[in-house]
């Protein structure tokens, strides 16, 4: 029925917000995808960059990105 999407979708940013609150901001390596949670917040780890991640995956950056 599609007048239950928008509330479909409200239930999905809720539980978003939810497995946000406990699983909180992960930190990723680049290189072996190993995934550090619990470390204290730390403003020298800029957010994910698809730039960064495809010149360790694939070695260079992806076409048409800006560098
Ligand atoms: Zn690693």
């Amino acid at each position: 029925m599609p007048w239950t999407y928008g509330l479909s979708l409200l239930a999905v940013t809720i539980l978003d917000y939810i497995v946000w609150r406990i699983v909180k901001d992960v930190i990723v390596c680049y290189e072996c995808q190993a995934v550090h949670r619990a470390y204290p917040p730390n403003p020298a780890i800029e957010p994910f960059s698809l730039v960064i991640h495809d010149r360790h995956v694939f070695g260079a950056a992806p076409p048409g990105a800006e560098e």
